[in-house]
């Protein structure tokens, strides 16, 4: 049975529909001509072809060829002209375009079907001989490079060498005679790369370049981009082959690149570059540099207006900036492509925006064609895009934004230096909650250590610091307090840039350009509020982040981390007796003295807060962050044993140290965290239950409003322990109202953040008015990956060599993890139908985790402040793709 599959489609047959078929290029080219833009004459081998090919080892499907060469003689009876005919030759472009546009990434061959036969009547039609060397050389250089692999050196040497000969410097000086003379020459040097197997027919031409272009969608820089952009590699491209027009006929004749706004700005205004007498590739390739559009109305009037008009009729058609190429032939203008452009984040907003308010788009249309993570960008200063500079290193992009300050080697430093107004970058291994007073005076953070969910990137993300990660190679000497970064040693002095968007560490202060929140911005976050479902929280534990976090819009505190709040330098010593406490007696007197300090913290909240849901997690120490090292404590403790000098304070460490080997766990991430704490010392959850209720109280008394109070207990894994918790706080917060003759409402709920607790649901609910499933932890219990080894261990192999598509701590995993959050909102929602659901882990801000969110119906996600808005116009795009 013969293949019936229909491989190539006549421009004619085309439009914008089959891009998946006939790729971007060819579904705009035929939509083109379809509203009456003039577009050369062409047809289109389909992506399926490709494919065909792709998963049969390179052999072409049955019956492609022939489909070829039809669409060839019908492309030729259209044009009246015919492929290596010496009396009336049909020259073609062929042409890659892949569904998704991959500018740059594939290979293209013009002026295919020039020959020893044709060129003299090439020369001849045209009036102008040495146009057609001009495209007879081109040919020989793009076929020889691309299809048959030879090196573009061996041309360009030669095209040097004939410039050098005859004395001028641009390729236009060259003249016919020159031209010719150069052709002949890479003839022989193509022949003589291939040993003598040069192919001079040009329909054997045409299908080798057919197969080349299609080989081109697995070449490695395409591959590379593909991954980038997160493209897949089964997709294969089309392959257009189309009648060629030229620019490069003399000076009337021309080609160039325009936009149909600025793609940087996105402005409404002319933007694109031309060149006289040139082809296509000499403005795309950059071979020589063009002149601005602008420039075109005094060289080719006519052409320039048209070219405007059509650009209008392109962007209106589209409903989208456009990116197009064109030619014009001898005064006539041809579109040879477009596309919708690729813009700036700030573009992006603006553009969005503006076709709202010109009519062009609605508002939900605008919201699905902002990528939340492009806000990302504009919620941070940037280094100015022009810069120059090379990096001297490059870690994980862990924070995003831009950093410039002198170096800084230690927290107390930072935090001094910081605070006295002076710009500083903490340089440390990693990290530690004792570094957290350090990191917040600093511009930016930057690690040798660590990855994209260590302690460093969370807390910078929260704050909106600028952090680089794990940078490889970089030797800290905290002593001398210098870092060695290649070979180059810099100190307490030298300033360097960071690029937490990318990275990058650059010596020295690059430019930075401010953050565009502008009143765009503003729109788009009301269009996306208007939009959504979900509600969006923000997780803050302090005023400053509280406030910022409603400035950005959200509706509520998802998760105050209270052990965020002990770790500031003036607490963790009276934290630290609180946990070494020896007996109910020491320890009451160490949360007599942090009750007040959390109540302050509490109503900074409250009052940033008022009238909006807060939920406070209690106390959930991995004991090890809070806690001296082990070993540096028994350093300690050996040292002054042999001074021998201040007994009263070895006593005291030797106490300590004692205290540290009691509660030294092998696996403090799967120990004695969360409740399982305060099961142990029930007087912290009702230390930090009185604390809020007081604070709630206070700022209801001070500012006639407070917040919602929600108490959350974290790492339940059993309905009991649940429900022992809950009579805890209970019996606090009744003992507060009466004390202070006042009530107010108030919930107790739990995070979901172990397996147990998600399957148990049902039971839990009982004991619950809310959920927050803590994605963090469940994802490190449901997939037993440990959350703080995860990006340097075997989970960034396994994201490199592709075992898994992404990091499970960046974007939720949908199938495992995901599937125990939406266990566990059936399963309460089954024994609680209202029960208040949400997510407070860090994917709480992840666009792709948000998607999942709303569909397996949580209430609201809870992110970092800067992430608000972010998660707000995800949250939208996720219910309007609902
Ligand atoms: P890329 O994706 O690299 O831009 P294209 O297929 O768009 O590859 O072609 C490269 C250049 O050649 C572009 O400037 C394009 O306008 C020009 N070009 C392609 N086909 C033709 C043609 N038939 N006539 C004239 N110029 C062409
Ligand atoms: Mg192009
Ligand atoms: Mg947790």
């Amino acid at each position: 049975m013969t293949d019936q599959t229909k491989y190539v489609y006549d421009l004619s047959e085309g439009d914008v529909t089959l891009k998946p078929l006939l790729g971007g290029k060819g579904a705009n080219l035929a939509e083109m001509a379809k509203i009456g833009v003039p577009v050369p004459d062409a047809f289109t081998v389909t992506t399926q072809a490709c494919v065909a090919a792709m998963n049969n080892g390179g052999d072409w499907p049955e019956g492609l060829a022939d489909q070829i060469d039809a669409g060839l003689a019908r492309l030729e009876e259209r044009t009246g002209k015919k492929l290596g005919s010496a009396e009336n030759p049909l020259l073609v472009s062929v042409r890659s375009g892949a569904v998704f546009s991959m500018p740059g990434m594939m290979d293209t061959i013009l002026n295919l079907g020039i020959s020893d036969d044709t060129v003299g009547s090439v020369a001849q039609l045209a009036g102008n001989e040495r146009f057609a060397w001009d495209c007879y050389r081109r040919f020989i250089q793009m076929y020889g490079e691309v299809v048959e692999g030879i090196s573009p050196h061996v041309f360009e040497d030669a095209l040097t060498a004939m410039k050098v000969d005859r004395g001028v410097d641009q390729d236009t000086d060259l003249t016919a005679e020159d031209l010719k003379a150069l052709t002949d020459q890479f003839k022989e040097l193509a022949n003589r790369e291939l040993g003598g197997e040069w192919t001079s027919d040009p329909k054997e031409q045409l299908l080798r370049a057919v197969n080349a272009v299609f080989a081109s969608w697995l070449n490695p820089r395409a591959e590379v981009y593909r991954k980038s952009q997160g493209i897949s590699r089964d997709l294969g491209t089309a392959v257009n082959v189309q009648m060629m027009v030229f620019g490069n006929r003399g000076e009337t004749s021309a080609t160039g690149v325009c936009f149909s706004r600025n793609p940087s700005t996105g402005a409404k205004e002319l933007y694109g570059e031309f060149l006289t007498n040139a082809q296509g590739e000499d403005v795309v390739a950059g071979i020589r540099t063009p002149r601005p559009l602008e420039e075109m109305e005094g060289v080719l009037p006519e052409a320039f207006h048209e070219l405007l008009a059509t650009m209008d009729k392109l962007e209106l058609h589209n409903k989208d900036m456009q990116d197009m190429e064109f030619t014009i032939e001898d005064r006539k203008l041809y579109m040879l492509q477009t596309r919708n452009g690729k813009r700036t984040a700030a573009a992006t907003v603006k553009t969005a925006v503006d076709m709202v308010d010109e009519g062009l788009i609605t508002t939900d249309e605008a919201l699905l064609r902002i990528n939340p993570s492009d806000l990302d960008a504009l919620l941070h200063p940037g280094i100015d895009p022009n810069h120059t500079a090379t990096s001297i290193v490059k870690g994980l992009p862990a924070s995003p934004g831009a950093a410039v300050g002198a170096l800084s080697f230690n927290a107390d430093d930072a935090a001094e230096r910081g605070g006295a107004g002076e710009q500083v970058i903490l340089v440390r291994y990693e990290t530690t909650p004792d570094d957290i007073h350090g990191v917040m005076k600093a511009q930016g953070v930057l690690t040798a250590h660590g990855g994209m969910t260590s302690h460093a990137a969370v807390v910078a993300r929260g704050m909106g610091i600028t952090c680089v990660a794990g940078a490889p190679g970089i030797k800290i000497d905290t002593i001398n307090e210098t870092v060695t970064i290649g070979d180059t040693v810099y100190g307490k002095d030298d300033v360097v840039t960071l690029n937490g968007s990318t990275g990058e560490v650059f010596a020295g202060a690059l430019p930075l350009v401010p953050p565009a929140i502008n009143e765009d911005f503003e729109k788009v976050g009301e269009w996306a509020d208007q939009a959504r479902r979900l509600g969006v929280r923000a997780n803050a534990e302090n005023f400053e982040d509280a406030s910022k976090a409603r400035e950005l819009g959200a509706e509520g505190i998802g998760l105050a981390r209270t052990e965020h709040m002990f770790m500031a330098a003036d607490r963790l010593p009276a934290v630290r007796k609180m946990i070494l406490a020896e007996n109910e007696e020491q320890r009451a007197a160490a949360l007599a003295e942090i009750l007040p300090m959390q109540q302050a913290d509490f109503e900074g909240i409250f009052t940033a807060m008022k009238g909006l849901p807060v939920t406070v997690r209690l106390l959930d120490p991995p004991l090890h962050e809070f806690l001296p090292n082990l070993v540096d404590q028994s350093v300690l403790v050996k040292e002054l044993e042999l001074t021998g000098a201040d007994a009263a304070k070895l006593e005291a460490e030797k106490a300590t140290l004692a205290q540290v080997k009691k509660l030294h766990e092998q696996n403090p991430m799967l120990g004695t965290r969360g409740c399982r704490l305060a099961m142990l010392y029930p007087s912290i959850p009702e230390m930090q239950a009185r604390a809020i209720i007081r604070a709630a109280l206070a700022v209801l008394e001070r500012e006639g409003e407070t917040v919602g109070v929600e108490i959350m207990i974290p790492l339940v894994a059993f309905e009991s322990e649940l429900k022992a918790q809950r009579d805890i706080v209970v019996a606090a917060v009744e003992d507060e109202f009466e004390k202070a003759g006042k009530k107010l409402d108030y919930l107790v709920g739990t995070m979901i953040e172990i397996p147990r607790a998600a399957l148990t649901a049902d039971q839990i609910a009982n004991q619950a008015d809310f959920f927050s499933f803590g994605t963090n932890d469940l994802t490190q219990t449901g997939i037993g990956i440990s959350r703080d080894d995860a990006e340097a261990g075997f989970l960034g192999a396994y994201v490199e060599t592709e075992v898994i598509e992404k990091n499970p701590f960046e974007s939720l995993d949908a199938d495992g993890v995901g599937q125990l959050v939406a266990i566990g909102v059936e399963k309460g929602r089954a024994t609680k139908p209202d029960l208040k659901t949400g997510v407070c882990g860090e994917h709480g801000g992840d666009p792709a985790s948000i998607e999942f969110f709303n569909k397996v119906g949580l209430d609201y996600v809870s992110c970092s402040p800067f992430r608000v808005p972010i998660a707000r116009l995800a949250a939208a795009r996720a219910a309007l793709q609902a």
